[in-house]
């Protein structure tokens, strides 16, 4: 895959045409974490609810920008959606076409989330991953192990 910014087309290997940059860029974008998804308005109001309050979102000051931290305890929550981080739990549907560009996209984001877990946790962070499928079907256990953490730290 390569770019070639200059006409405004994203070339892709195994690709038969040409997307247009824009709809590419749009793409590449969502697989970048987005803020404020479902999943994530889920989450926070089930630690509200559970008063788990004071609460960081995407903080600057915090390596890799969790999703959710809490600064004082050093526990740092990402949540990741199922699909551009290849859930472990719930087996997300694959890609049909552009099938080696979505893969690699896909192992440089799984990559990525294992770097930014290992320097968090060398500055001694707690970091937790919750993933948008158990999010969905069951927060309140995710909600108690973050309680467990938080208590003891
Ligand atoms: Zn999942």
């Amino acid at each position: 895959m390569y770019l070639n910014s200059n006409k405004g087309y994203q070339y892709i290997r195994d690709g038969r045409a040409p997307i247009p940059k824009k709809e590419i860029t749009s793409r590449i974008m969502s697989a970048i974490k987005a803020k404020n998804t479902k999943p994530e308005l889920i989450l926070r109001k089930a630690l509200r609810e559970a008063g788990l309050r004071g609460y960081r979102l995407h903080c600057k000051k915090v390596l890799g920008r969790p999703d959710i931290c809490y600064l004082n305890k050093k526990i740092a929550i990402f949540v990741n959606g199922c699909y551009w981080h290849r859930c472990p739990y719930c087996n997300p549907s694959k890609p049909k076409t552009h099938i080696r560009f979505w893969s690699n996209k896909f192992r440089n984001n799984i990559e990525r989330d294992k770097r930014k877990h290992k320097e968090l946790k060398s500055l001694g962070w707690k970091v937790l991953t919750f993933w948008e499928c158990q999010i969905n079907k069951r927060v309140f256990k995710l909600v108690d192990k973050l309680m467990i953490e938080y208590n003891s730290r």
